[in-house]
């Protein structure tokens, strides 16, 4: 039987893209204008929705194009809290998406400042040991599309648009850079959703090469590294990534990105009890952000089924801040918001569904 031609997934492609595609089959390049109208503009979820093209183009869309799947499993969270959205793929893969309103302690009542931190991947290959997006292991990369997917059908389902993004959901960007860049150009597109780059961040757990890949580009995203060890024995201990770039890598490769993008990188830093939160772990951190110029952000961590490290108490993430402080470094700490709805990254999924977690 003669196959099918694929047809591509509409979310994945840039306008030019689509407007050579429609060239090919003669149309003029305004119809791809107005198809990115309806579908990021109007946020059409059809073809067949698009009632200002002709009907022989909608047919010629259909035979060419496709709309992914992102269809909401579950939500958890409430109105004004931390929301985390889990999502089910074409293929049965199950993907989360955590919605982070502003704090007004940080930004005031009145704001309307929305983050969304978005998935890269189906599970994750770098087996962090305190992070539950790895414990099942990698299943595959997102498409582009899938990526973009997430900030469209979370801004449906909360009536809202997102204006902040953090790739710090399930699995390694970087380890899907191609993917990731295609997803982030769309984004941040005047045809597609139009978010500012510096609205954007990249969290990753140091692939030192494509961290001077995305220093050679030039959208200004933000970069946080997931640090979680000033030094190579406590670093290793919990991120085996670090066998591979180990922290001189990283911090040349961080040292590149800073200067090329002037620009200042966060070093993510979760706390955990007996591991990486004594009071030198804290002297190691200061020298490397005094280094870099870099801020800190920690995170007491989250408890993980299956993992058993445990989070410091508040005296000891105190002590280890106080450290920070008393060098001038510009450091935050985070009191983990959804912290009850096991909103760090990965752990939803294996709620729902341990057994398929792995894909
Ligand atoms: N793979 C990328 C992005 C996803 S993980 C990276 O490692 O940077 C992003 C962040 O999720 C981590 O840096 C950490 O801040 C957070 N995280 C993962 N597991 C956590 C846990 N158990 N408790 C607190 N934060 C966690
Ligand atoms: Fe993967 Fe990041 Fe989790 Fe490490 S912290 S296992 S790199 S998702």
């Amino acid at each position: 039987m003669e196959q099918l031609p694929q047809r591509l997934p509409i979310h994945s492609l840039s306008l030019p893209e689509v407007e050579a595609r429609l060239a090919a089959c003669g149309q003029p390049a305004y119809r791809a204008k107005q198809v990115f109208q309806w579908i990021y503009g109007k946020r059409a979820k059809s073809f067949s929705s698009m009632s200002d093209l002709p009907a022989g183009l909608r047919t010629e869309l259909e035979s060419q194009f496709l709309f992914d799947s992102l269809e909401p499993v579950r939500t958890l969270g409430s109105e004004d809290t931390t929301r985390k959205y889990l999502f089910r793929l074409n293929d049965g893969s199950l993907i989360e998406s955590v919605l982070i309103p502003a704090s007004p302690a940080l930004y005031g009542e009145a704001s309307d400042r929305r983050t969304l931190c978005i998935s890269t991947q189906v599970g994750c290959a770098y087996g962090c040991k305190f992070c539950a997006s790895g414990l099942d292991g990698w299943s595959r990369n997102l498409l582009p599309g899938e990526i973009v997917g997430q900030v469209l059908r979370v801004e449906e389902l909360c009536g809202a648009r997102i204006n902040n993004i953090v790739f710090m959901g399930m699995g390694e960007p970087m380890a899907n850079y191609a993917n990731l860049m295609t997803a982030i150009g769309i984004i941040n597109a005047p045809w597609g959703v139009e978010l500012g780059a510096r609205h954007i961040t990249i969290s990753t757990s140091g692939l030192a090469p494509q961290i001077r890949q995305l220093a050679d580009q030039p959208l200004q995203v933000r970069l946080a590294i997931s640090l979680h060890g000033a030094t190579n024995a406590v670093r290793e201990q919990i991120m085996p990534v670090n066998r591979k770039y180990p922290l001189e890598a990283l911090m040349e490769a961080c040292e590149y990105y800073t200067q090329r993008k002037k620009q200042r990188i966060t070093f993510e830093y979760i706390l955990i009890e007996g591991v990486n939160d004594r009071p030198e772990d804290a002297a190691a951190l200061v020298r490397l952000v005094r280094r870099l110029n870099a801020k800190v952000n920690c995170i007491p961590y989250n408890q993980v089924e299956g993992l058993d490290w445990i989070r410091p108490s508040e005296a000891r993430q105190d002590a280890f801040m106080a450290v920070l402080q008393r060098a001038k470094v510009p450091a935050t700490i985070r009191r983990e918001k959804g912290h009850d709805i096991a909103a760090a990254c990965g752990q939803l999924r294996r709620q729902v569904a341990p057994q398929a977690a792995g894909g």
